[in-house]
């Protein structure tokens, strides 16, 4: 009666002892067949490997004739063992000829063997290969013989993985370069070229076999508890248990971390003779596989988060736990990673850092703002990117369209090493530009400054040219840190902005947290509508102590200087009066106790929720200066939530309804002679900062590497006569004013760049 020979345990160990030999990676595979050939007590073992071409290659066979090996291959989805290929399922048949999917390869002889069983090879959830025995005479093989195979082909996976193999694959001609084309969303605009460097290696496990059951099912069982605990405390330091869809995702993890289900098929893996690791390892690669042909995103997702306390529960077992930042990175290196958060980025080497491609992660996220701040490029949202590539494999990605080519082939490399020259060549244009005013043609002095938040932004004052910063977002050092910064530590860090400044302006902003912005020692209601809720100023008003321990730290850094702050989201004007009483007595205060204050103090307020632009002539008595924050204004404007990716693109900032609210906002600060900048994205695009240096804005503030840009625009336009054109396309209506806009700049060679 056919049954295994050995039992999992001894067979691992013989496993083990052939890839200990000192022998050639194809001796090892053929001794492997033969060893499973007489394991299973079966008269064929055969071992298919995919290839370059995704075909299944015959790799080597014990019972199958040997002129077959390296020539008899099957494409994914053709024979049977292409059908195991495309489901990652066993296939376990008595009459193999009588399935539909039965394919004869007269090279191999297998015409005479009725009874098949093939289980496929599974590496990160993605089938390298088939594993193969048969028989001549029709049976059923038993679930301890389904067991043993599926336990060689993990052994195998390794293999297949390893430099060894791999060196051994190319001598067939065939190099593993399966080529890939994901898309998701981008998220900083430039070109990158480099290479893989997962930011969470993938875990190499060392030790299969393990003979005392007791022992690792108590490894397993500690290790559980450490993961339990590291999701509790998840739960609990981010606050956010208690915000409806985060509240669903955390409680779906501790339900697994709990499911007895799991832990079960985990332990079930180690009676049968594996390590902990291994099991976990085993368990994991099932559920990838099944991750990956899940149709329902719902379903997939909850997988997906399986699948991150697996490799968790692997990393604690196998001690593993540091990212890449850690380690040697190679100098072009492209970091992936399902999600990361903003202080894990500033780990890695700047100068060896070339792009950043995430799972998980919107425009919006605080890792994409400090990419953004790194000035490389980013693609986020790109499905299941970790489990299809390998360190150093060769990546290009395009933050401006969301593309990502992995393994690609030499033609679309040499097409965008080309966009790479041209976009270096584009910068030299900027670079050049750099020492030249922001002048129209027409003589009027445009003030072009920089967005920042992070002291990683600080440098591109000198590189960009810009005039200051117009808006500097000091919720991006709360956002990073797990505790609140004290008042030094604040005081500190705005010193070393004013420091780096030296002469040009910096606009501070007050804290504008709440809505996206997430501070994780913050614990806040749930709100239906937090964008809209209680956040910005609202908060800093009604929790005095934040906002005068921040105003403090600014009135302290800015001893001797002009130091400008001001505030985000103000509703009326009796918010701003109470914002810029609090600045007054902590001056007053500081007075008293003779420290040493600011030469002088300008306050100013940002327009951002359209109840103001009502209030302006109230308003513009009392502020030193405004700022338009374009990006809020629009999305209250047009009753359109900025952070929605279906919206994005529904709404033009140059839509006469937004053109008319900022033309408003400037003839009402002209009249008043009230300087006025604007801070929000569109400042940065060359186009809508026409339209706005024609309304008459003169200062603008935007990302670094729009300044050049901009510029180039700005030195060609004549201003004069856009404002003409501009009334007449406002008296005229229409939907959107891009089409004039571009057209006007066409006719009358105005450069728009792009970034
Ligand atoms: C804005 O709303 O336009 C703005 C500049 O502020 P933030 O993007 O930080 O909300
Ligand atoms: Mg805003």
């Amino acid at each position: 009666m056919p049954y295994p020979a050995v039992g999992p345990r001894v067979l691992l160990r013989r496993l083990r002892e052939v890839m200990a030999e000192q022998e050639t990676a194809q001796e090892k595979l053929d001794r492997i067949a033969a060893l499973v050939a007489s394991n299973v007590v079966a008269e064929v073992c055969s071992i298919y490997v995919r290839d370059d071409r995704d075909e299944l290659q015959l790799f080597a066979t014990e019972g199958l004739r040997r002129e077959a090996v390296h020539r008899a291959r099957l494409k994914v989805g053709e024979g049977l063992v292409g059908t195991i290929a495309r489901s990652a399922e066993v296939l376990n048949l008595s009459d193999a000829q009588a399935h539909p999917a039965f394919r004869y390869l007269p090279e191999t002889g297998e015409e005479i063997y009725s009874s098949f069983l093939g289980v496929p090879i599974l590496r990160s959830g993605r089938v390298t290969g088939v594993l193969v025995v048969q028989n001549r005479r029709p049976r059923h093989y038993s679930e301890e013989e389904e067991e043993a195979l599926q336990t060689t082909a993990m052994v195998l996976a390794e293999f297949l993985a390893s430099p060894e193999f791999l060196s051994e694959l190319a001598a067939h001609g065939e190099k593993k370069s399966r080529r890939l084309h994901l898309r998701g969303e981008g998220l900083n605009a430039g070109v990158a070229l480099g290479q893989v460097v997962l930011h969470q290696p993938k875990v190499v496990i060392r030790n299969f076999v393990a003979d005392d059951i007791e022992a690792e099912i108590a490894r397993l069982n500690a290790a559980l508890e450490d993961l339990r605990a590291h999701v509790d405390e998840l739960i609990s330091t981010t606050g956010l248990s208690n915000q409806g869809e985060h509240a669903e995702i955390f409680e779906t993890v501790r339900m697994f971390a709990n499911d007895r289900g799991w832990v079960r098929k985990i332990e079930d893996a180690i009676r049968h003779g594996l390590s902990a690791e291994a099991a976990v390892e085993r368990v994991q690669s099932d559920n990838r596989a099944r991750m990956l042909r899940q149709p329902d995103p719902y379903l997939r997702e909850r997988m997906h988060d399986l699948d991150d306390l697996a490799n968790r529960l692997l990393r604690i077992l196998t001690g593993q736990t540091g990212t890449a930042a850690q380690g040697d990175l190679p100098r072009d290196s492209i970091v992936v990673a399902r999600s990361m958060g903003p202080a894990e980025l500033l780990d890695y080497e700047r100068a060896k850092l070339r792009g950043l491609v995430l799972e998980a992660a919107g425009a919006g996220s605080h890792v994409a703002i400090v990419a953004r701040a790194l000035e490389i490029p980013v693609i986020g949202q790109v499905d299941y990117i970790t489990d299809q590539v390998e360190n150093g494999d060769a990546i290009i990605l395009d933050g401006r369209t969301g593309d990502v080519h992995v393994r690609p082939n030499p033609d679309i490399r040499q097409a965008y090493a080309e966009k790479v020259r041209l976009y270096a060549r584009r910068q030299a244009r900027f670079t050049r530009l750099r020492g030249q005013p922001a002048i129209t043609r027409d003589g009027v002095r445009v003030s072009l400054n920089i967005n920042a938040g992070l002291l990683v932004d600080l440098p591109h004052l000198e590189d960009s040219g810009a005039d200051g910063i117009g808006l500097y977002r000091t919720e991006l050092q709360f956002m990073m840190t797990r505790a609140l910064p004290m008042r030094e530590e604040q005081e500190r860090h705005y010193r070393a902005v004013m420091k780096a400044a030296g002469d040009k302006p910096v606009v501070f902003r007050t804290l504008d947290v709440g809505s996206d912005k997430v501070v994780p020692y913050f614990k806040t209601e749930r709100e239906e509508n937090p964008a809209m809720g209680w956040r910005a100023i609202r908060m800093g008003l009604d929790r005095p102590a934040l906002l005068k321990a921040q105003v403090r730290a600014l009135l302290s850094a800015a001893a001797g200087e002009v130091l400008h702050v001001m505030f985000p989201m103000v509703t009326d004007v009796d918010e701003f009066l109470q914002a810029r009483k609090m600045v007054e007595s902590q001056l007053e205060v500081m007075r008293l106790m003779g420290k040493p204050v600011p030469r002088r103090v300008k306050t100013g307020a940002m327009v951002e929720v359209p109840a103001l632009i009502f209030q302006l002539e109230g308003l513009v008595r009392h502020v030193d200066f405004l700022s338009v924050g374009s990006n809020d204004l629009m999305q209250f404007l047009f009753a359109a939530d900025r952070s929605n990716p279906r919206l994005a693109h529904r709404f033009d900032p140059l839509h006469p309804a937004m053109v008319r609210a900022l033309d408003t906002i400037a003839r009402a600060c002209r009249d008043a002679a009230t300087p006025v900048s604007l801070c929000g994205e569109m400042a940065g695009s060359p186009l809508d900062a026409m339209i706005l240096i024609g309304l008459g804005y003169t200062s603008l503030s935007m990302a670094p590497a729009a300044v050049g840009p901009v510029k180039a625009m700005t030195r060609t336009l004549d201003r004069g006569k856009l404002a003409r054109a501009l009334r007449s396309w406002l008296d005229n209506g229409g939907t959107s004013l891009r089409e004039k806009a571009a057209v006007f700049a066409r006719d009358n060679g105005v450069k728009l760049y792009s970034r």
